[in-house]
């Protein structure tokens, strides 16, 4: 190991209290691998800046009133090591604003007259219940959010009285320009009991972090236009759908181009070529005017068999006008399609509902669906695709197809389909999902889910 470790990038540090027990909990952004750490070791950990050597640790341990042996600092190092939590150095130089797959606002010369595409005909009510807050394992802040929440009032823990840990850095153990929420069982720290949040008591809705003022909003840049989307994890948004008009735009009217959007948002970049499947790519230009064309079709019947029918034509023919007609396939071909992607949803859920069982509370309601999916999951898989394409009860069947609406508007499906087997696989995911129900409101399903969308 190097001689100035410090916490890696991918490294999600989070506070936590867990029936009362105050602890921080570090994951993988990419391996799921998870290490705990108590009062101390956390001290510790924040000591390895990447600018002290493991002697230099040991001093700044001991002018902490941290530190009791070496073999202490040894072991909370060797814990993240093992997890390949730990880098190397002093850090670079800040966060990219841009990367490959995203970018954040605010936007830059290049994408800020991008004009914002807002899912038509969805409007959105909140129903004030706070679920939104108690289901991401983190809850993002920028340095200007941080700031708005002081000036409201930061509600803290006791011990911590001018809330100098209630946020910690979102990415590593040393950067701060993006912060990450304290959680109380799950939930974020400012939720009130009475289910509101404390800033936008104290001082409106402005004193909210972005993106919690502008959830559920999903951001992706197509190249001309930038489609707003919704998240597809909270009850209100399916709500919201089935009510029709009676809700608020996604977003604000005053909000017309990329550079309009406040600072803090990630959006998400559309790469020029979109892994299709089975090692095939398709422009991007393409790929959005299949997307429109599946859109613009009539979209009743079973969302299941659609998505997979989906699937199949687009890899027969790639993203062309004629592959926007789903493949007609009989219920034993669907399950076919289906019997990989319902496995491997199994087992992700099942992982992720054991890695809630070990250190989440009862009380937390991440712990509570993961529970609740995996169960769905398991019992789908265990009966197998075919006994499992039942029609969906009407109301359940109009979420389907919403879903999977603003799914391909909002250009999910690609992002979810990064990985090597592309779009297809992520429509046949899309239906191993719908065909056990509620699975696709999983939080963060497969991934570490975060507010900020990232
Ligand atoms: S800060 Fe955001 S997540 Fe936390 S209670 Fe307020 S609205 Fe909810």
């Amino acid at each position: 190991m190097s001689s100035r470790p410090r916490l890696a990038d991918h490294a999600l540090l989070r506070r936590h209290v867990t029936d009362g027990q105050l602890r921080y909990v570090v994951h993988h952004a990419g391996t799921g691998a998870l290490v705990m750490l108590d009062e101390r070791a956390y001290a510790i950990a924040m000591l390895a800046d990447g600018t002290r050597d493991v002697d230099g640790i040991a001093l700044a341990a001991s002018r902490a009133g941290v530190y009791e042996r070496a073999s202490e600092i040894d072991a909370v190092l060797a814990a993240l090591a093992g997890a390949d939590l730990i880098a190397h150095g002093v850090e670079p130089g800040p966060m990219p604003a841009r990367a490959a797959t995203y970018f954040m606002t605010p936007a830059d010369e290049a994408s800020r007259a991008t004009p914002l595409q807002a899912l038509p005909g969805f409007r959105f009510r909140c129903d004030g219940g706070g679920h939104c807050c108690e289901q991401y394992a983190s809850i993002a802040l920028t340095r200007d959010d941080e700031a708005r929440a002081r000036r409201a009032g930061l509600k803290t823990l006791p011990g911590d009285e001018r809330a100098e840990q209630v946020l910690l850095p979102l990415y590593g153990g040393v950067r701060r320009e993006r912060l990450a929420m304290t959680l109380v069982d799950g939930a974020c720290l400012q939720l009130e009991a009475e289910r509101g949040c404390s800033l936008h008591r104290a001082g409106g809705p402005a004193a909210k972090p972005t993106a919690c003022r502008l959830y559920p909003a999903t951001f992706a840049d197509l190249g001309g236009v930038v489609r707003v989307s919704t998240a597809l994890e909270c009850g209100c948004v399916f709500e919201s759908a089935a009510r029709g008009d009676d809700g608020e735009p996604l977003l604000e009217p005053s909000l017309r181009v990329a550079g309009d959007l406040p600072g803090g948002l990630t959006v998400r970049t559309i790469p020029d070529q979109v892994p299709i499947g089975a090692g095939a790519t398709a422009a991007r230009a393409a790929v959005v005017a299949w997307t429109d064309a599946v859109l613009a079709q009539p979209d009743e019947g079973c969302v299941v068999g659609r998505a997979c029918g989906l699937a199949v034509a687009l890899e027969a023919g790639g993203p062309t006008v004629r592959a926007a007609a789903p493949a007609a396939l009989s219920t034993a071909e669907v399950a076919a399609e289906l019997a990989e992607p319902l496995a491997r949803l199994s087992d992700l859920t099942r992982r992720a509902r054991d890695s809630a069982d070990a250190w989440r509370s009862e009380r937390d309601r991440t712990r509570q669906l993961r529970r609740a999916v995996a169960a769905a999951a398991h019992a789908t898989s265990s009966r197998g695709a075919e006994a499992s394409l039942q029609p969906a009860a009407p109301a359940l069947a109009q979420a389907e197809r919403f879903a999977l609406r603003a799914a391909l508007f909002g250009m999910h499906l690609v992002e979810a389909s990064e990985r090597a087997d592309g779009l297809a696989a992520s429509l046949r995911d899309f239906g191993a999902a719908c065909s056990s129900p509620a699975s696709w409101r999983c939080p963060g399903r497969g991934r570490w889910g975060t507010r900020s969308r990232r």
